[in-house]
Parts: C-alpha cells; structure tokens; sequence
C-alpha cells in the first residue's frame, strides 16, 4: 500500500484522531478530532509533517508529484461535504480554500498562511451572483491576491516604505475620505484588484496565477518553506523544538466571517490564558476575517457580557455607550452565543485542559476552526491545574506533570511595591495582555530593544502593534507596549509564552518613529515608564519592586511537589540571606558555599590578595589570622540560616586570576593599603601568572601546598558551629574538599581537617557532629571513586568543572565557539546548561556507582549550575542522587521537576 500523505475531515468524520499530532500537527490533529465528537468544523484535509521532512529533502517537484493524486481526492471530498465546487465556472458555489500550517505544537504567526484561495476573475463572478453580495466577493478576491501576492509571491515593501499594497488602499481611501477599507464601495473594490495585479506584475516579475490548482501548490509550497524562516527558527530555538519536526498543512473550506452584520469572527479561550480564571472570555468582530482578530489592526469587542463590562470598566467607557457601541457577542447575537459557549464547554471537558479556539460565524452559522491547549503565563498554569484538579478533571499526578517547572520562575520574580506604586504617575491604561512588573527605557524598535538590551539596559519596546518580525525585539525588553492590539492579537499571545509582560491598546498613545505622545505628552527613546502587565496601566518613570508571595496556588503546588519527590532541593547560597531566601523556597539545606565568593565584598578583597601575594608561610598566617574572624561570622550567619539542615562548606578554591590585583590602579591601591612597595606586588603578581588559571594552582592544590589556608578554614567553620551548638541550635556542617584527582590530595586535606576539628572542640569544650567528603569534578575523580570514597563521607558532583574537563572546553572561553556550535547544530544545548548525559553524564553515573559500592551510605548530590535545569534534575534523579542543589531563585523549579521526575 502506498504511504497516506493527506487526512481527510468533514460533516462528522474524519480520518485522524487527537493523537496524532506528530503526524498531522496540533492544528491538523485537532480539527480531525472535533469533527469526531460533533464540534461543526468546515471541511477539509491535513498534508502530513512527514511530507514537510520530504519536501525539505527532495524540493518541491518531487513532492508535489508526490502528494498529487492524494490532495485532488481530498478536494474532492471536500467539495462534497461543503456542496461547492474548487475552480467552478457556475455549475455550483466556488469552494474557496484557506490553507494554514500547524507544526506538531503551536507557533503562533510564526509561519504562512492563505486565504480566499480559489479565487479568479470567474470565480468572483460566480460569489458575487450566488451569494448576492457583491462587495462581499471583491473584497474576498482583493484580500486574496494580497496575501497571496506577499505570502507566496514575495511582494514585499521597498526599504523605507510602507507595503506596496496598503499604498494602493491608501490612495483609494484617501481620494474618497473612506476612513477604513472595508468603506470602500464594489467599484473601488474592483479597482483595487486591477491595481493589487498590476503590483504583483510589477514586483514579482510575473501575472498573478489564475489558475486554482496552480495556487494550490504555490500555497501549500509556501507553508513548507516558513518552516524555515528566520523567525521561524528563532522562535523554536526560543521554545526547543526541534528542527526536525517539519509542519503539516491545513487545507480547509473557507467560511466568512465578513458576509455582512450576521457574520463575525473571533478567539475565544475556556479560561483566563493571563491569570487562570475559570471564566470564558475572548473577543470578536462583526463583519471581519479571522486574521483581522488576530492581528490586532482593529480591536475587537467581548465576547461575554462580564468580559465587556469589565472592559468598559478598565477603558472609562459608559454602559449606555459600550451597550449601543460594543456590546458582547452574549448580548449581538444570543443565541450563537449559546452554542459557542456550549462548544468551549464541550471542548474543555474533552481536552481536560484550557481551550484557545477560532471560531466564525457565516450568516448566523457557526463554525469551529481551531482548538488547542491555549498558552498561558505561570499564574494562569498553576491555578488551571490546581482549580481542574480540584473540579475532578484530573488527580494530582496530572497537575503537577502539568506544569513547566522553568515556567515558575516568572512568579518569583518581583511584582511592583504597592506603596511605590500607588504614588506612581498613571500615564495611560490598556489591556492587561500578560501579566508582570517591567520598568524600562523606552525603544522602538525591534533592532533598538535588542542593541540596548546587548548593552545591559532594561528596555520596554513601544510598537503600534507588534508583528512577528519583532519577535527579538520582544525577547530582549523587559515589558511590550502596543497603541493597537487586543488580548489575541500576536503580541499578546507571544509575550504571555515568553511570560514577559505586556500592555495592548494602551489608551492615548500615539507612536509615531522614535517618539510617542500619551493623551498629548511627550516621551522619547531612553525614557523610563513602567507597565503593569496584571491591570494594564503604564506609569511614568521607575517604579520599586517588592518580591512575589509564595502561598495560595503557587504553595499548593509546591506541596504537591513536595508529597511526590524523592530526591531532595538544596540551594547554592554564599550570604545568610541568600540561604534564608532559599530556605523560603523550601531548600533543605545548602549543598554549596562557595567561601572565596564572601571575600569580593568590601574591603575583604585586600586581606585574601595579601594571603595569595604573601612571601612565605608567615607572611600567609598573618593575613588568614585577619580573615578567621570574618570566615567566622559568614560560617555562623550561614549555619544559622540553614539551621537543621546540612551545609556544605567548600574550602576555598579560586582560580588565582579571578584575585589577584592585575591592573595597575589596583597594584597602586594595595600598595598603599598594605604598605608593600608597588613593584614588590606586581613582580609577584607577574609571577602568579597562570597560562590555564582553570586548570592550575586552584582547588585543593591550594589546600595542599599552603596547609594553613585549610586549618584557617576548618577552624573558622567548626569554631561558628560549636557557638551554635552553645546556643542550642543545630548546625550541621559538611566540609567539602574542591578539586580531588587522588585519593591523596583529600586523604592530606582530611587529616588537617579532623586534627584542627579535634583542636576546637577541646578549645570550646562542646563538639559537633560534622562530615568530611569533595566535590567529584575532575574526570579522574569519577574513574577513581571507588577509592575516594574510603575517605569522602559526600560526594558533590561539581558539573561545571566536569563538562569543562570532559569536553576540553574552557568555561571561560566557551562563549566564543558555543554559540555558533549550537546554531550549527553540532551540540544541541550548551553542556554548561543543561547536563550532557551521554558523555558527562556517564562519568557521573560512574561515580555515582563506584562510589556507593565502597560505601553505600554515600551521600550524593550535585552543586553545578545543572542542579536548576530541569532536565538534569531528571538525569540525578534516575542516577540516584539523593539531592541537587541550586541557586535559591531555582529552588523551586528544581522541586518540581524533582517531583516530575518521580511521577514519569
Ligand atoms: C563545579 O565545578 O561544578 C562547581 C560547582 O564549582 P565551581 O563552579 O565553583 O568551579
Ligand atoms: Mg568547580
């Protein structure tokens, strides 16, 4: 049997299911499973991902060739089930086409897509006469050589100029003062597609194709090549999907949503996508094409009568105005509305998940054109799953596999300071189109958002209304502000994915080049303003920003996580605070401090540069003598913070460059704090110079060779414990030896720990209980765990330095060649962000392995920057580890895929 390249649907049936989505798309996959369960969609036919991966391997004639005999039989299917003809000459009402693509999941405006396909000068004879709407069918065909023109042919504005075709309408609305397109009379409509020919004539070098099939082709071809456009790629890279997934293409009937005032169209979702409220809300438009909705050109009405009088609260609008000017959908047309939300109910209950669906409604007749599982922001992820959860969709396993864990981070992030915000200068209100707290300089432009953002500046991008283009340009500023749009329109949908805040339809604002007015008022590029993404009001200048709270739904999730872990989150934290704040995000205890880090503070640097600059062992006892103390204090602050909990205390381990004073200003200033003559300092900086610093006198090699440096340390941690203790807490330090090749070098280290230990708890007359173990981050280490487990109590996988080390990669000279090695796809992810696991990952497991055959109380963890990646969290989890450990903002995130790790 010959491969099935093309999947019919229509009137109830359909030849895919839901699950097929690798196969047919989202898109593809879903409108053959609404059709399955009664949801009246228009029919059509779904062209498989698999023949994109062929198309992009073979080009297109070979393809085309292909699919051939397939898609006429589905046209003619199609034909039957919608009772009209492709390419009719008047035998029955022509059957136009959209033609649409849908990846496998959703990438909203990222790719192409056509509609009115079909349409030529007959076939806008034969609409006009059966449909009895003239301006209908003109309108249809001029929208058509447009899209078609742009999408498919390539006409494409001039640098500097405004498209090629909205210059035709232009001058066709200006010379009879029609203040929007669809005022123009048919004889004007009839005029524009004679000129619309005439541009693409002009531009492409070539007669707009009449021919239906000839535009078929053109158009499905199309949809192949925007998967790969630039801002297709950025985008994927964006969400990591991969490039081989390839899009299928919708082929479907069209229906009109601008046949008249019965007709409209519109986006609905079955929840709030912004905040999660379980209420059904979206917008439409009387007398418009869906693309009209989405692209945010006029901004649409309500659909529900709540939603509109909410948006007459936010807008100022009167009840008596929003009634006769923009009522909902629920009040223009009640009984569509009826069945609409019946639909929305219908699907929610099917998909068990929030519903993002298109709908249109021709001539009082309504009609399904998409569902999927809508975006939406952190907030709205974890009420949906809690509230469905608790409504009986689904049990906690579901909730908690239902969220992204890197999703969370955008709710513990600051949200504005009540107080500050309520002195702050209301400058304008909008849409609340995705929620959070941005301050930023004003951009406008997409290419500006991003060269000032390279420049470490926080920036809000101001746009009429933002297109896909500007996808960067949004990825790089902090917060979006559009003068047009509404809660569908792209930017909208994108940001709320990006979880970046954003305001639509801002009231007011006026943006013309690099300048904007707001109600008459002045701002330019590089002026502050604040938005609030969560009420829609922007405000003038900087405004404060106070950290998020952590309970209601957030916290219930979080207990959740919690009920189904197995392995455990700890935090990588340097300062109390730091470990206080962890321990907020339910860390249980610090699997890494990493001690060389408090001495950058203050004037702390200038005691550490004189022990690494010291002559000789007297020189460094003098100087570790002044940082005892202050290690102490960290050591208390830090032990107190995590009280109860285990604290893994590295000693110290610094790459020397990343100390020592090695510019002339800073050799003059330590002159003159120490009294050392300024040419002594540079000779023995000059003399500590390393070729390879990563891989030189660092880590334990430090501890070996200056032993003092250890003993300064072990004092200072057990000296801050034993006080503890006296006060009748708990503290529970682990020492943590850097760096280990041998069985050795941490055999020595452990030696001088345990006598100096011993030592102190003679001193205090109080003991702690205390571990000794290291760090497994040199390739040799994993070879040889078995051995160094006779001594280490712990062992803590230090990634970092095990991918540098396994890869031969310089971390810090990796993000020359990286970046590039990802985009040409020799590595798919960068090693030092998410765990290698066939390579790195192996040596892991080894030590893992090795390790615990010696001692199978080992304790494991891991303290590298992989511990907050969700999918290494995932790799320590199957490899047994009994924790990882994270930054505190990551705390979180590593919980719940912890627990997401469990449950798959
Ligand atoms: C590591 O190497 O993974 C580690 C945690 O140590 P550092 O990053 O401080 O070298
Ligand atoms: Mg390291």
């Amino acid at each position: 049997m010959s491969t099935k390249y093309v999947y019919t649907f229509g009137d109830g049936k359909a030849e895919g299911k839901a699950d097929m989505k690798n196969l047919l798309g989202g898109k593809g996959a879903n409108l053959a499973e609404m059709n399955l369960i009664g949801v009246p969609v228009p029919a059509g036919f779904t062209i498989t991902t698999e023949v994109c991966t062929e198309y992009n391997k073979q080009g297109k004639e070979a393809v085309v060739e292909m699919i051939k005999g397939q898609v006429e039989a589905a046209v003619a299917e199609t034909e039957k089930a919608m009772n009209a003809k492709f390419d009719s000459k008047g035998e029955a009402f022509p059957l136009l086409l959209s033609v649409r693509s849908g990846a496998r999941v959703s990438m909203p405006g990222m790719m192409n897509t056509v509609l009115n396909l079909g349409m030529n000068d007959e076939t806008v004879k034969v609409i006009a006469e059966k449909s009895g709407n003239e301006h209908f069918a003109y309108d249809s065909y001029r929208r058509f050589i447009q899209m078609y023109g742009d999408v498919v042919m390539g006409v494409e504005a001039e640098a500097g100029e405004h498209c090629p075709f909205e210059q035709v309408l232009d001058k066709v609305k200006e010379a009879n003062g029609y203040a929007a397109d669809n005022e123009m009379s048919v004889e004007d409509l009839k005029g524009v597609v004679e000129e619309f020919k005439a541009v693409v004539r002009a531009k492409a070098g070539k007669d707009f194709p009449t021919n239906p099939w000839d535009q078929l082709w053109g158009a499905v071809c199309a949809v192949f090549d925007s998967w790969n456009t630039e801002r297709a790629i950025l985008y994927r890279r964006m969400e990591q999907i991969p490039e081989e997934w390839g899009t299928a293409v919708n082929v479907q009937a069209m229906v009109y949503g601008n046949m008249g005032e019965t007709s409209a169209t519109g986006v609905c979702f079955s929840r709030d996508a912004a905040t999660g409220e379980d209420l059904f809300n979206g917008e439409y438009l009387i007398n418009a094409q869906g693309e009209d909705v989405v692209a945010g050109v006029r901004t649409p009405q309500e659909i529900t009568l709540i939603g509109s009088q909410r948006w007459a609260e936010r807008n100022g609008t009167s009840e008596e105005d929003r009634k006769a000017n923009f009522p909902s959908l629920e009040e223009a047309m009640p009984e569509i509305y009826k069945e609409l939300d019946e639909v929305q109910q219908k699907l929610e209950d099917h998909y068990k998940d929030m519903q993002d669906m298109e709908f249109t409604i021709q001539d009082g007749k309504l009609w399904m054109l998409q569902t999927r599982n809508g975006k939406r922001t952190a907030a709205a992820m974890v009420k949906i799953a809690v509230d469905m959860m608790e409504q009986g969709y689904f049990d906690a396993k579901t909730a908690l596999l239902r969220q992204e864990p890197n999703k969370l981070d955008e709710l513990l992030h600051p949200v504005f300071d009540t107080a500050a915000l309520a002195a702050a200068k209301e400058l304008s209100k909008g849409l609340p189109a995705s929620p959070g707290a941005a301050t930023g300089q004003i951009v406008f432009s997409a290419e500006d958002a991003e060269a000032w953002a390279e420049d470490g500046k926080k920036v809000i991008l101001v746009r009429r209304e933002t297109s896909p283009e500007d996808l960067k340009g949004m990825n790089a500023a902090v917060g979006i502000l559009t003068e047009r749009g509404g809660m569908t329109s792209h930017a909208a949908v994108v940001a709320r994915g990006m979880g970046k805040c954003c305001i639509s339809s801002a009231a007011g604002l006026v943006v013309s080049g690099k300048k904007m007015t707001i109600n008459g008022v002045e701002y330019k590029e590089g002026d502050f303003i604040s938005l609030n993404g969560s009420t829609g009001v922007v405000y003038e200048g900087e405004v404060a920003t106070i950290n998020p709270s952590l309970d209601g739904d957030f916290g219930k999730i979080m207990d959740l996580a919690e009920a189904n872990t197995r392995m455990y989150v700890r935090t990588n934290a340097d300062t109390p605070a730091d470990a206080q704040t962890a321990r907020n995000f339910g860390a249980k205890g610090i699997g890494l401090t990493r001690t060389e880090h408090m001495f950058f503070e203050g004037d702390r640097i200038w005691k550490m540069r004189e022990m690494i600059l010291a002559e000789d062992v007297e020189g460094r006892k003098e100087a570790l003598a002044k940082l005892l103390p202050i290690q102490r204090e960290d050591f208390y602050g830090i032990l107190k913070a995590m009280d109860g909990f285990g604290v893994t205390i590295r000693l110290l381990d610094p790459p020397l460059h990343e100390f020592t004073p090695n510019d002339d200003a800073s050799q003059k200033e330590m002159a003159e704090i120490t009294g050392i003559d300024v040419k002594v300092i540079k000779e023995k900086v000059e003399s500590l110079h390393e070729f390879n610093p990563m891989l030189g006198h660092r880590g334990c090699r430090l501890g070996n060779t200056y032993p003092e440096i250890t003993e300064m340390q072990a004092r200072a941690i057990i000296e801050a414990a034993c006080d503890l203790k006296k006060e009748g807490l708990d503290p529970k330090p682990e020492i943590m030896v850097p760096l280990i090749g041998t069985i050795k070098e941490l055999k020595m280290q452990e030696e001088i720990i345990r006598s100096t230990a011993k030592v102190v708890f003679e001193e205090k007359g109080v003991e702690v209980d205390y571990m000794v173990g290291t760090m497994i981050e040199i390739p040799r280490a994993a070879l040889t765990a078995n051995e160094i487990a006779e001594v280490a109590e712990f062992f803590s996988f230090g990634t970092n330095d095990l991918t540098q080390m396994a890869f031969g990669y310089s971390r810090d000279d990796a993000g020359k060649f990286l970046p590039i090695y990802i985009e040409k796809g020799i590595l798919k992810q960068d090693p030092f962000q998410a765990l290698d696991q066939t390579g790195v990952g192996q040596l892991v497991e080894m030590g893992a392995n090795k390790g615990r055959a010696t001692r199978n109380d080992l304790k494991l963890g891991i303290c590298g920057e992989h511990g907050g990646e969700p999918s290494s969290v995932e790799f320590c989890h199957r490899t047994g580890l009994d924790y990882v450990s994270c930054s505190p903002f990551r705390v979180p995130i590593a919980r719940l895929a912890a627990a997401q790790a469990n449950l798959r």
